[in-house]
């Protein structure tokens, strides 16, 4: 029984090496944007719970590396570090489908959020701002609705959103409009003014 014990568990924490390979790729691929560290302390839970199912197996085996830890007191450290490893997981995929999807903020939110962005009061904005605009995708042909509340909701960094071009004194806003083409996500970016009245627009991109 006891023998059944610790290969499952050394299966486990086979599984769970496994799982670390697959974190440091995304740590290699993130520490390029400086996005890393949440899966580096993953990745070192990671390596905690592997060396916490190393030493439950080998005392399945009467094999004691450390005899003053009690299964007892190892089983409710993987209880609570596991706890933080599921939220710290929750919290990141959240964000990451927050960045893929939109967040569901109102427009009035969203109007809040841009005026603060861009550094504009309010009222000046709202009074310049049109309810919808629209765009004809340079893929598909579609016309693609957008307004200032959808730019904010699809971009939870506004800075990637967004960008604000100061050239001889006009300022022109740059915005990076979502939609949903051949079954995969594109970008638009649409060159408005600065009463914000829709200027151009360039070639889109993958998201
Ligand atoms: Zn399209």
């Amino acid at each position: 029984m006891l023998l059944g014990n610790a290969i499952i568990v050394i299966v486990s924490a086979g599984i769970l090496g496994v799982g670390l390979i697959f974190a440091i790729r995304i740590i290699r691929i993130l520490r390029n944007y400086g996005q890393a560290r949440p899966w580096i302390v993953l990745s070192i839970l990671i390596s905690f719970f592997s060396l916490g199912y190393i030493f439950t197996a080998l005392r399945f085996l009467n094999i004691n590396l450390m005899p003053g830890a009690t299964l007892d007191g190892l089983v409710t450290a993987i209880f609570f570090f596991g706890a933080v490893f599921v939220l710290i997981l929750a919290v990141l995929n959240r964000n990451l489908f927050a960045n893929i999807f939109g967040t569901t903020i109102n427009d009035s939110k969203a109007i809040d959020l841009f005026a603060d962005y861009v550094g504009m009061p309010v009222m000046n904005l709202a009074a310049l701002i049109r309810p919808a605009y629209s765009v004809t995708c340079d893929i598909c042909q579609q016309r693609v609705k957008y307004s200032i509340p959808d730019i904010v909701r699809t971009h939870p960094r506004l800075d990637r959103g967004v960008e604000i071009e100061k050239t001889t004194g006009e300022v022109i806003y740059k915005f990076y409009v979502r939609h949903y083409c051949n079954r995969e996500y594109r970008e638009m970016p649409v060159r408005h003014d600065h009463k914000f009245e829709y200027l151009s627009t360039g070639s889109s991109r993958l998201v």
